[in-house]
């Protein structure tokens, strides 16, 4: 693919992505949680991220404010991306429910499987090289087993997630390492694991028409002048 043609592509999928944030703001599959939340949580980030965050559910700050990760579990997310030379505006964050359950309770199955669809199209469209999943929710549902995060943490793996292959990397659920030191030490080590995992690239790329695998086009350059960011805060 030409740099003409895959740019093309990034800004129809960007377009895309405009029209899943849409599906999700009028969103009622879940009526608990359609009548009791403030705000639909899309995701925050750039749009072309190689590098996605898949968390659980909105907390009470991310519903008031509709935007993820932006409580405590996200400030120790933001100093995690720190240390390993990144920021928020460079990836895309998003989580497993676009609406935070009552009280902070677990996603219920139903819900999970109300709302998977909008993960697989965010991945389909923003498509990154590497899906870090955060805890148990997420690391499950993408690794479509249930297997917990204690077990599988720290170990990347490819999986075709829709029509692309992806670098897998389930870790800690930042929420869950504020308080244990030994998590938070665990989480700070896969963490840092993560540039590296980056300068793979992207894994080789099934292909529809004639069977065989080859290696993902890579990406062009970003425009000069910084990322093209897309979060919930964007009105269209
Ligand atoms: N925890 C999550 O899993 N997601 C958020 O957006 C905030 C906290």
């Amino acid at each position: 693919m030409s740099v003409k043609e895959s740019e093309t592509s990034a800004s129809e999928r960007r377009e895309a992505l405009k029209e899943v944030y849409g599906q999700t703001q009028k969103c009622v599959r879940c009526a608990e949680l359609a009548a009791t939340r403030k705000t639909v949580v899309f995701g925050a980030g750039n749009a072309d991220a190689e590098l996605m965050f898949v968390g659980e559910a909105p907390g009470a700050s991310e519903d008031e404010q509709g935007v993820p990760f932006v409580g405590q579990a996200g400030k120790l997310l933001e100093t995690l991306l720190g240390e390993i030379g990144m920021t928020r505006s460079e990836v895309f964050i998003a989580n497993v429910l676009k609406c935070r359950p009552p009280a902070n309770r677990d996603p219920q199955p139903v819900e999970i499987s109300n709302c998977k669809g909008y993960l697989y199209r965010q991945v389909e469209l923003i498509q990154p090289t590497v899906i870090c999943t955060l805890g148990n929710f997420s690391t499950k549902l993408l690794r479509e087993d249930p297997t917990g995060i204690t077990r599988v943490h720290g170990q990347p793996e490819v999986l075709t997630l829709g029509r692309r292959a992806v670098r897998l990397y389930p870790i800690f659920h930042p929420a869950a390492a504020l308080y244990t030191p030994r998590m938070l030490q665990t989480l700070r080590e896969d963490f840092a694991r993560l540039p590296e995992l980056l300068a793979l690239g992207a894994p080789e790329q099934p292909d529809s028409t004639d069977g065989v695998r080859r290696p993902a086009p890579r990406r062009p350059p970003p425009h000069r002048g910084g990322t093209t960011t897309y979060d919930s805060a964007h009105r269209h």
